[in-house]
């Protein structure tokens, strides 16, 4: 429970934010587009890491916390953001109550190293026996050039924090950073045992700021790291088509494809059916992989067999009370989601009362949604826009028909669409079409890559659209 607030807070916050943080002119965007980051956040699970006895304060959940929120702003500046662990992800019942996992440093470097990542953040939170000692810390391994400068530029931006306490970088021979074989630093957020510094630690708002300053200096890394490539011109790289695949329908029963889907290793967004017994692993996978989430609330529709829709349900006859709770409940089935888009629902979404009623759940959430459209009908954009939740569109469903080609000519339709509108979203299905989507994508990734389009989780092109609403750049 504690973790599922902090991640909803979390996005609420990103919300409010957004004018103020609004990416500086996409060139930190461009620098992470399609990087792969993976972030450590250090200790978790039965290892609480750093205690402060007297404020009852663990150091895992400060990592984390601002681990989180860094792997939010790398998603959606498009970069592949993936944690080593959730914390209690794989808590289970024994005999001795819930036992918690141990993720050890061995399994959190292989995951680094399996994923090719183009970079490895480990944050830590400091104790000291000194109640004096305070202020961010940034370590790299003594042999690795690269990694002194992405230590370099991170430090440069905590330092900046105002009311920091100032920012070291030095070099040290940690086991994540000996053992990864990509750029790797190891930060400490500042010292639990500081009572003024613990405060601050615990503040949302500094969390986000810490981890808006880690992300600047990755994202300043990466740039430094193209600069000689576009000194030399030709390799500046052009405004790139956007394109959000959406595939619906995960959890529930195994369902054709999957495997294929999890397999492709592109931003994509995946759908998860809630309140079923496997919502919440498959969600967490997906997160874990690197894959954006959202829950795939089943909706009342005109026509349409009711074996097809899933549990909870949002029917039209039902109560505003009743119909929030629902949602609330399908939010906390499926951990990791960050929006929600229809399951059918052609009739709950023509309904504005019903519509309202979902989506002030879904405010509540600070999460956004998505129309599938699976009618004209749909006012569900329309509520949205009156209550302030982010709400984008379904352009194009690719597997209508059950065919290869069909569903390739469906893909180049979108890309055609993002190539003159900007951004496209279209939505896929595993289950019956699944296996033929899942090759189809695989196929087509060359050709689309190659006419300049580029995969992005859908937050990415729903926040944008939010941002150049309200004027924002
Ligand atoms: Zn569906």
């Amino acid at each position: 429970m504690f973790l599922r607030g902090k991640v909803n807070l979390l996005a609420a916050l990103l919300l409010l934010a957004l004018p103020i943080f609004a990416l500086p002119a996409g060139a930190a965007a461009a620098a992470l587009s399609g990087r792969v980051v993976v972030i450590d956040p250090g200790h978790g699970g039965n290892d609480p890491g750093g205690v402060n006895p007297e404020l009852g304060l663990h150091e895992k959940y400060v990592n984390l916390a601002v681990a989180r929120r860094l792997q939010r702003m790398l998603m959606d500046a498009g970069a592949m953001a993936l944690l080593t662990h959730n914390d209690t992800e794989t808590a289970e019942l024994s005999a001795g109550g819930l036992k918690l996992p141990y993720f050890s440093l061995r399994r959190r470097a292989a995951l680094a190293n399996a994923a090719a990542a183009d970079a490895f953040i480990s944050i830590h939170t400091n104790c000291f026996p000194n109640p004096r000692r305070r202020g961010a810390e940034v370590f790299y391994h003594p042999g690795s050039a690269k990694g002194a400068l992405l230590a370099a530029a991170i430090r440069e931006q905590l330092a900046g924090i105002a009311g920091g306490e100032g920012c070291t970088c030095r070099a040290a021979s940690y086991y994540v950073l000996n053992q990864t074989a990509m750029p790797a630093v190891l930060v400490e957020l500042g010292y639990l045992t500081c009572a003024s510094e613990a405060a601050r630690l615990l503040d949302t708002a500094y969390q986000e700021r810490l981890a808006r300053a880690i992300f600047l200096g990755i994202s300043r890394y990466f740039q430094a790291e193209a600069a000689p490539a576009l000194a030399n011109g030709g390799l500046r790289p052009r405004h790139k088509a956007q394109l959000a695949i959406v595939i619906d329908d995960f959890a529930g029963a195994t369902k054709n494809g999957t495997r294929a889907f999890f397999a492709l290793g592109k931003p994509l967004t995946f759908a998860v059916m809630p309140n079923f017994p496997d919502s919440a692993s498959i969600a967490q996978r997906a997160v874990r992989q690197g894959y954006q989430v959202l829950v795939h609330l089943p909706m009342e529709p005109f026509r349409g067999k009711a074996s097809h829709l899933g549990p909870g349900t949002i029917y039209v006859h039902l109560s505003d009370a009743e119909i929030e709770q629902r949602v609330h409940r399908a939010i906390a089935s499926v951990p990791g989601a960050v929006g929600i888009n229809n399951h059918m629902g052609s009739r709950a979404t023509s309904d504005a009362r019903v519509m309202r009623a979902v989506l002030r759940a879904v405010k509540a959430h600070g999460m956004f949604f998505l129309d599938s459209r699976t009618t004209d009908r749909s006012v569900a954009c329309d509520v949205a826009a009156e209550l302030g939740v982010p709400c984008g569109k379904r352009d194009y469903f690719l597997d209508n028909v059950n065919n290869i080609g069909y569903i390739k000519e469906q893909l180049r339709e979108a890309a055609r669409l993002a190539q003159k509108r900007g951004s496209a979203v279209a939505i896929g299905h595993v289950g019956t079409t699944g296996a033929n989507t899942a090759r189809a994508i695989r196929e087509m990734i060359p050709e689309l890559e190659a006419q300049g389009i580029e995969f992005v989780y859908l937050s990415n092109i729903i926040f944008q659209q939010q941002r150049s609403m309200t004027g924002e750049r």
